[in-house]
């Protein structure tokens, strides 16, 4: 599979990153000078590959007041691009905000390997240097962004770089039931009581993301559902089922079959 490829404003791009710039757009409400698309293997040395394939943009920025910049970033970011303002005193290249999007199917090797160290809450140079960008979206892609949008719930920046956000239904049907669970399962049923003793959400406190002595975990684990599922106005079954996973979407949790 790959992605279909369009001439947008005179620049190489496809479909897929057509519709994300133009979501950007909409956030910002200004539009973006593209002067790099995709496609464009050979084109601009200082990019080192990255626009060889699909997915990859560069907005001009040199005439951006800072604000402007920084909004562009975000936007960017809030739609599923990894994105960052690259500036004269990094190489040479004149200001520009450098985006890959996340997931498209065309991306090169060197853009693939950026979105990887974008999630790490890294630069994408070779320097390896941390993240210089608004935080709070680094699990974002276009797909969620756009099941965010159809339920009318805006993103909400809250996942950090490294932790785990991606919760399996399937497990969590099973950490309702039993208490041996293999490794990633047990971590899945952890990341939920993490997440719901935040003290932004505080579904519960901090002492009970641990089953008290004696009480078997599958036990602890519904009990704890039915308290999350009591704070979001929930029916509360003790059952983690979509409707429960549909609230931690919201919080920029990938909730998976
Ligand atoms: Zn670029």
């Amino acid at each position: 599979m790959s992605e279909v490829r369009v001439i947008w404003r005179g620049k190489r791009l496809n479909k897929r990153t057509v519709a994300m710039i133009e979501a950007a757009e909409r956030l910002t409400e200004f539009e973006f000078d593209v002067m790099q698309g995709s496609y464009n293997r050979g084109g601009v040395s200082a990019s080192a590959g990255t626009h060889d394939g699909g997915g990859a943009i560069d907005v001009r920025a040199t005439e951006l007041s800072a604000k402007e910049r920084k909004a562009v970033v975000l936007a960017l970011r809030k739609v599923g691009f990894a994105a960052w303002l690259r500036t004269p005193a990094q190489s040479d290249w004149p200001w520009h905000i450098h985006a890959i999007a996340v997931g498209d199917q065309d991306l090169s090797r060197g853009a693939a390997h950026q979105v990887k160290e974008y999630r790490r809450g890294r630069n994408g140079l070779a320097n390896r240097g941390p993240d210089d960008g608004p935080p709070g979206y680094y699990r974002m892609t276009w797909e969620h962004y756009q099941r965010l949008r159809a339920a009318n719930v805006p993103p909400q920046p809250i996942s950090r770089p490294g932790v785990n956000t991606t919760i399996s239904l399937g497990a969590m049907e099973i950490a309702c039931q039993r208490d041996a669970m293999s490794g990633t399962w047990a971590a899945d049923r952890a990341q939920v009581l993490a997440w719901a003793s935040h003290p932004k959400i505080g579904a519960i406190t901090r002492s009970e993301i641990l089953p008290p002595s004696g009480t078997p975990w599958h036990q602890h684990f519904q009990r704890m559902t039915r308290k999350i599922q009591a704070k979001f106005g929930l029916p509360a079954n003790g059952s983690f089922g979509p409707e429960t996973a549909a609230v931690m979407e919201r919080y920029g949790y990938t909730i998976t079959s």
